[in-house]
C-alpha cells in the first residue's frame, strides 16, 4: 500500500518496521496464489491480485523474477457436503471469470498422478491456480519499488498511536496525517490502547520440507481441507507436505506430525512415500473469527485505518489490498470487496466466514 500511496502522489510515506521488511509471514510463506475460495470478496481480491502478479516483473522492475508457476491447485473431497461446498464455490468462481471446474473422482486421478482417488466423491481445480518459486522476491520487489518511488522505510517498533490535534503523534515524536496499521497479529496490542478491540489471533502453522527430488513427483498442489493435508513440489524438486491440524510443541510433536503426513502421503499419493521430509517450518497465521482481514478506516478515529488479520492468505491478495487501501487513505472509494471487509464487522456481527480455507 505504501507504494500505491506514493506512486499516487500522497506525499511523505513512511514505513515503519520493527525487524525489516519480509520479518513477519510474509518472509515463511512458500507463495501459494489461488483463486478458488468460497466467497465474493476472496474472489474478487484474488482475481485482481492474479492480473497484477501476471505484470510483476515489469510493474515493480523486479531486479529478480520470482516465477509464477500455474501448476493447478486440486482441492480433494471425501465426502457429499465437500463436493456440494467445492461445487458451489465452483459456481460462484465461475460467475466472476474464474476458470475453475469440478472434477469426477476418476477425472482427478488424471488430473494429479499417482492419485488414490477411492476414498474420493470428488474434487475441484483451476489451472490459473500454482505458486511463485521465490516468493521472497516478491516481497522484496514490492519493498525495493516502494523504496525508488520515494517511500522511506525506517525500522523501528511502534510502541503506541495516540491522537495529537489534527495528526496521530507515533510513540510519541512522529507526527502522521494518517496511520495504517498492518502489524499482523501484534496489530490489536497496538489498537487495544485507543479502545479498539479487534479479535485477531495468532495460530502456529507448520510445513515439512524435503531434500530436492530430481523427478517431477506432483504437479498441481493438492489440498485435503476433510482430511487436513496440503502437499505441493517446489520448483527445486523439494516436496512440501502440512498436516494443516498440527498443534502443539514442535519439540514434542513432531514426530507425531511426521508420521500422519507420512499416512495420508501413503493413503493419497502413495508416489511421495519414500520422499524423506527432515526439515520442519514454522510460521504463524494472523486469523480472525471468519477467516477473513481486517481492512479499512476504524470507526471513531479519524485518519486511523487497519489491515491486518489476513487467515493465511494475506500474499494472494496483496496488490489489491494495497491498492484498495490506498485507494481508502486517499479518500476514494476502494471498490466492491472492501465494503464488506471493514474492522467494525466484528462488533456488529457482519461476519463473512470463508469456507475454502487451508
Ligand atoms: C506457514 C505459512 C504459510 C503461508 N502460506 C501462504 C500462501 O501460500 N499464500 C498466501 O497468500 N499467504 C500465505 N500465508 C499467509 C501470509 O504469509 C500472510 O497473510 C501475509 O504475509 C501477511 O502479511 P502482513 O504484512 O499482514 O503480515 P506480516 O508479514 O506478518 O508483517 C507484519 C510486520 O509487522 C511488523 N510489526 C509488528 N508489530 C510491529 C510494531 N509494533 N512496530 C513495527 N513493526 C511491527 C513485523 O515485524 C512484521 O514484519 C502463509 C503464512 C504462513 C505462516
Amino acid at each position: 500500500m505504501a507504494l500505491h500511496l506514493s506512486e499516487r502522489g500522497a506525499g511523505e510515506v513512511v514505513v515503519l518496521e520493527r525487524t525489516g521488511i519480509g520479518a513477519g509471514a510474509s518472509g515463511v510463506q512458500p507463495g501459494g496464489v489461488r483463486q478458488q475460495w468460497g466467497t465474493r470478496v476472496n474472489c474478487l481480491l484474488a482475481r485482481e491480485s492474479v492480473g497484477f502478479y501476471g505484470e510483476l516483473v515489469e510493474r515493480l522492475e523486479a531486479r529478480v523474477d520470482p516465477h509464477f508457476r500455474a501448476c493447478g491447485y486440486v482441492f480433494l473431497a471425501h465426502s457429499e457436503p465437500a463436493l456440494a461446498q467445492l461445487g458451489a464455490n465452483v459456481e460462484l468462481q465461475n460467475g466472476l471469470g474464474i476458470p475453475s471446474r469440478v472434477l469426477s473422482p476418476i477425472e482427478a486421478a488424471e488430473r494429479v498422478e499417482g492419485l488414490v482417488a477411492d476414498s474420493l466423491t470428488g474434487a475441484a481445480v483451476c489451472e490459473e491456480d500454482g505458486y511463485f518459486d521465490r516468493p521472497q522476491a516478491v516481497v522484496e520487489a514490492f519493498a525495493e519499488a516502494a523504496r525508488r518511488s520515494g517511500v522511506r522505510v525506517e525500522r523501528r517498533g511502534v510502541r503506541s498511536l495516540a491522537r495529537d490535534g489534527a495528526a496521530w503523534s507515533i510513540d510519541g515524536t512522529l507526527l502522521a496525517g494518517q496511520v495504517v496499521v498492518a502489524a499482523g497479529y501484534d496489530t490489536p496490542a497496538l489498537l487495544g490502547p485507543l479502545g479498539v478491540d479487534l479479535p485477531i489471533r495468532r495460530e502456529a502453522r507448520f510445513l515439512f520440507l524435503g531434500e530436492p527430488v530430481p523427478e517431477r513427483l506432483l504437479e498441481p498442489l493438492v489440498v485435503s481441507p476433510e482430511r487436513r493435508f496440503a502437499a505441493k513440489q517446489l520448483a527445486d524438486g523439494r516436496l512440501l507436505a502440512s498436516d494443516l491440524g498440527a498443534s502443539g510443541d514442535p519439540a514434542t510433536e513432531r514426530e507425531r506430525w511426521r508420521a500422519r503426513i507420512k499416512e495420508l502421503i501413503t493413503d493419497l499419493l502413495p508416489p511421495l512415500e519414500f520422499v524423506p521430509l527432515p526439515r520442519l517450518v514454522e510460521g504463524l497465521y494472523d486469523v480472525t473469527p471468519d477467516h477473513q482481514a481486517a481492512i479499512g478506516p476504524v470507526a471513531g478515529h479519524e485518519g486511523l485505518f487497519v489491515a491486518a488479520g489476513f487467515s493465511g492468505h494475506g500474499f494472494m491478495i496483496a496488490p489489491a489490498v494495497g491498492r484498495g487501501v490506498a485507494a481508502m487513505v486517499l479518500g476514494e472509494e476502494p471498490g466492491e470487496p472492501f465494503a464488506a471487509l471493514g474492522p467494525e464487522r466484528f462488533a456488529t456481527g457482519a461476519l463473512v466466514p470463508e469456507p475454502q480455507i487451508v
